[in-house]
């Protein structure tokens, strides 16, 4: 089955019932939502997140699979403040607990950057902080997002994300998120050599081992390691590709989630609408 949505927000009275809502105006049948901020650590206790009634919504209009997005300011890559190491660890741990208890087993997390450090220091604290989470957890998948190679950014490779996965103890617990607009920016071709980076990952990293993807354009060349997400159809990945991936066989029936930009009115620099509706409809029509 193709599941098939985009990021939501969660703000307001409705909060998470609220997120349910938009994904529906949306016409999609899965969603990704932040459990606050994604920018800050401050988070509405789960008592005043609306989840029953959001889980009814959800049962009602047959969504049975969502994903959430762990906050950009974790990292666990950090090899020199260990303040932001450890402030790190707690706020996954809170977000793990976090996605259970909204009805979830999946949260994606961008695995870390280096900051100052060489790619496998990075990557050696990346492991240290993901075994004492996942040992202090359970239930929930964490998925490595395959990044750009912005800065300092680990994960911007297959071979990295191996690295993190074969170094944690216990990685039964660990996937992985691909996000379109990434591995082209990564250098990774999308639009010509999409099967050979699955088998890739399959190879490297096992089968089973993807849990979900972020469907977005590229306003950058292949291999730019910029991530500048563009609308579907609007960047140098293409429609036709972008279709391509999210009815791959190989992907059936796992979530899908657009992160592109929303649409400003030219004439109203902040008036903008996101294009969400549109674009689920343009990428599920064969
Ligand atoms: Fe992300
Ligand atoms: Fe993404
Ligand atoms: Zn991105």
């Amino acid at each position: 089955m193709l599941y098939l949505g985009s990021h939501v927000g969660m703000s307001g009275k409705e909060m998470f019932l609220g997120s349910v809502k938009e994904a529906l105006s949306y016409g999609a049948n899965t969603f990704m939502v932040y459990t606050g901020a994604p920018q800050n650590s401050k988070r509405r206790p789960l008592d005043e997140l609306r989840i029953e009634e959001a889980k009814e919504l959800m049962k009602k209009e047959g969504i049975d699979k969502f994903i959430i997005h762990a906050p950009y300011l974790i990292n666990l890559g950090n090899t020199v403040n260990p303040d932001i190491f450890k402030l790190g660890k707690e706020m996954l741990t809170t977000e793990i607990e976090r996605t259970y208890a909204m009805g979830s087993d999946v949260i994606v997390l961008h695995p870390g950057s280096a900051v100052g450090a060489e790619p496998q220091a990075g990557i050696a604290k990346i492991i240290e902080g993901l075994d004492e989470v996942i040992a202090n957890t359970d239930h929930v998948y964490i998925a490595l997002e395959t990044m750009a190679g912005k800065g300092s950014e680990l994960g911007r490779s297959i071979d990295e994300l191996k690295d993190i996965i074969d170094g944690v103890k216990d990685n039964t617990r660990l996937k992985i998120c691909i996000d379109t607009c990434h591995l082209n920016d990564a250098g990774y071709d999308v639009v010509n050599g999409f099967d050979a980076i699955l088998d890739e990952i399959d190879e490297k990293l096992g089968k089973g081992r993807i849990a979900c993807a972020h469907i977005n354009d590229s306003m950058n060349p292949l291999g730019a390691h910029k991530d500048r997400h563009a609308n579907i159809g609007a960047g140098t990945i293409g429609l036709d590709a972008l279709k391509y991936v999210v009815h791959h066989p190989r992907l059936d029936d796992i979530v899908k989630c657009l992160e592109t930009p929303y649409i400003k009115n030219p004439d109203d620099p902040k008036d903008a609408h996101a294009p969400y509706k549109e674009e689920i409809a343009r990428l599920r029509s064969v």
